[in-house]
């Protein structure tokens, strides 16, 4: 109890004395997940696959690689970098779709396009945009681990505890007309939101403006 880990100053070491070793224990927890059938897998552990193998991939492949092997399941795998806190990694992944295009499709009769000097320039800029943020994105991760145990059990065979991340925030906020005090949930997954209510008091409806990280509200707005 009490240990530093050696390379992250902030954290507590218990059972995982440095960050390295956290993220053998992500890589652990990942290949555990995935054993498990698609269906059984609790939405946390699916974002943790998502992540850190899509970066395994962009690191090798590029951001053609990725599209090239996830051209199905990608909306679900921005998603999942959105929710663990990787919105602009997200965004800069998004924007790569277009290359998708000059990726052949084995059997199709349609030639891929040939990717233009403007294209590829586009490409290798959202790729430093996305490689650039791949390290604070692995960090992100260990944060989502339970702390280190501080029992200082060294029995390794327990199971390792599901990250969580709690992505509703209850936000207090009053009517712009009648100035009624209400508590509104928020799913704070969504980076950018806008939804008109009801007053309970007064009925007039207004606007909230949200803008979110995952697990808090970085900024709430009223119109009325
Ligand atoms: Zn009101």
């Amino acid at each position: 109890m009490g240990v530093r880990c050696k390379n992250r100053c902030a954290r507590l070491a218990g059972n995982y004395p440095s960050c390295v070793e956290d993220f053998e224990l992500i890589e652990e927890m990942v290949e555990k997940w995935e054993s498990l059938p698609a269906s059984d897998r609790k939405p946390e552990q699916q974002w943790v696959i998502d992540v850190v193998r899509t970066l395994d991939v962009i690191e090798g492949q590029g951001l053609l690689g990725f599209w090239r092997s996830h051209a199905a399941d990608s909306d679900r795998i921005l998603q999942s970098f959105r929710v663990t806190g990787n919105s602009e990694l997200a965004t800069a992944l998004g924007k790569s779709r277009f290359c998708q295009a000059c990726i052949p499709v084995p059997g199709s009769s349609t030639a891929p396009k040939v990717m233009s000097a403007s294209d590829k320039a586009q490409l290798n800029r959202l790729l430093f945009e996305v490689t650039d943020r791949i390290e604070a994105a692995r960090d992100g991760l260990v944060e989502l681990l339970p702390r280190a145990d501080s029992s200082g059990s060294s029995d390794d065979d327990q199971e390792p505890a599901t990250p969580t991340l709690n992505v509703e925030v209850t936000e207090r906020l009053s009517c712009p007309y009648c100035g009624q005090s209400m508590e509104l949930v928020v799913d704070t997954s969504i980076a950018q939101q806008r939804s008109t209510t009801d007053c309970e008091v007064c009925c007039r409806p207004f606007e909230v403006i949200l803008e979110c990280e995952p697990g808090s509200v970085t900024s709430l707005e009223i119109e009325a």
